[in-house]
């Protein structure tokens, strides 16, 4: 039997990678080795298999978006590194404890503001002319944040821990979205919402940093003078299942279940039903068998996997990468910092080689994959059938989006 497949943080050091090739250490070389990558001839042992072994598929995690103005977790500003005290909630807690959702609420009411606001950024845009270039087939990404079906509607993306902009009902599994439901977390919470009012004014959500947030003048909170690392959590408020209290349901033992709400309609804890959940798959969580499946399939369907701003710390995307160097798929990492055994997907490379059986480049996504779009097109290099109609797209300057606002 299986073992269900959990999303479990990792947090341990992980060594600085050596480039590949060697001369990728420069933008240059990095955007050359890249090139060299997505246009090799596929390897000739994925020639008699399903799907396309000429495409690439695309592996991504927090680091694509740090340029969105959302903190990635061991970036130089990354979680781990600013903010001390961070620890994300785990699945069995939000399920079990009244008190770990008022907190968990709390924190995202008060981060879904610049969530909503952050956008895209260039790395996105250009996943997405890489798409109708044809040299991507599809995206699996373990961010939450949409940005890659925004960017990129026509290019698949599968989400392999979920996503934020719905929330889904943990008796009945219907969704609700999340708009609607800030809307509501407001109207409950109207201290809350007042404060963050203000918080937004100052900056002191611009920063992740405890101490400077104080400095920025965070001093009160939505219940008086204390400050936010230590705020009364127990105070906040959330609403039920608008479904389940209409219709409270029959649980799986055939028990009639109750959900109860206070004067303003919030959920009382004497309810036995009707908890809304982030449609994310929270660390502790098992991901869906049809999730881990098409993930699966989505490294099956493809000859090359180009990992981007992942340190592949979570097992359910290192083991994505392990089955693509298993079924000897070249792999290709850009990412800042080390990546979970990376040594092993490269050490059987010939030296001679210059990009076209791995790439490891340590910079920016950001930085260099508009400029690989450029080089791409300006050599004329095309599998696709459609036009690529222009460079990176606009975006607009990015809020900042912290970790412990979201999860
Ligand atoms: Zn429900």
């Amino acid at each position: 039997m299986q073992r269900p497949l959990m999303r479990i943080p990792y947090t341990g050091p992980l060594p600085p990678p050596d480039i590949i090739p060697r001369n990728a250490n420069t933008t240059t070389g990095a955007i050359a080795a890249l090139s060299k990558f997505l246009t090799a001839p596929p390897s000739p042992s994925l020639q008699n298999v399903s799907g396309d072994p000429a495409s690439t598929v695309i592996l991504s995690g927090a680091g694509i978006s740090v340029a969105s103005g959302l903190a990635d977790y061991r970036g130089t500003k990354g979680t781990y590194r600013v903010n001390k005290t961070y620890r994300p909630i785990y699945y069995h807690e939000f399920l079990a404890n009244h008190e770990a959702r008022k907190r968990y609420w709390a924190r995202s009411f008060l981060g879904w503001t610049n969530l909503h606001k952050a956008k895209p950024n260039a790395a996105h845009y250009a996943i997405k002319n890489l798409g109708q270039m044809g040299f991507v087939r599809n995206v699996i990404t373990q961010n939450v944040d949409s940005f890659h079906s925004i960017a990129h509607p026509d290019l698949p993306t599968l989400e392999l821990h979920g996503f934020l902009r719905a929330l889904t009902c943990m008796s009945c599994h219907r969704d609700l979205p999340r708009d609607e439901f800030q809307e509501s977390l407001a109207r409950l919470n109207p201290a809350w919402a007042a404060f963050l009012t203000e918080a937004v004014a100052s900056g002191a959500l611009e920063t992740e940093n405890p101490d400077e947030r104080r400095a920025r003048g965070m001093k009160t909170n939505p219940d008086g003078d204390v400050d936010l690392p230590g705020a009364p959590y127990q105070t906040f408020r959330y609403p039920p299942c608008p479904h389940c209290l209409a219709n409270p349901p029959i649980s799986g033992d055939g028990v009639q279940t109750k959900v109860e709400i206070d004067q303003e309609g919030a959920w009382k804890s004497t309810s036995t039903a009707g908890i809304l959940k982030p449609s994310v798959i929270m660390f502790g969580e098992s991901i869906g068998p049809k999730v881990k499946e098409a993930a699966e399939q989505g490294i099956d369907g493809s000859g090359r996997l180009l990992i981007l701003g992942t340190s592949l710390a979570t097992y359910s995307a290192w083991r994505l990468a392990r089955r693509a160097k298993e079924r000897g798929m070249p792999i290709g990492i850009l990412n800042l910092g080390g990546v979970r055994g990376e040594d092993a997907f490269f050490q059987d490379l010939p030296g001679s080689q210059r990009g076209e059986l791995g790439v490891r480049i340590e910079m920016g996504t950001d930085k260099i994959l508009p400029g690989l779009v450029d080089q791409l097109k300006r050599t004329g290099f095309s599998r696709g059938h459609r036009a690529v109609s222009s460079h990176a797209e606009e975006h607009d300057t990015n809020s900042r989006v912290f970790k412990d606002m979201l999860s």
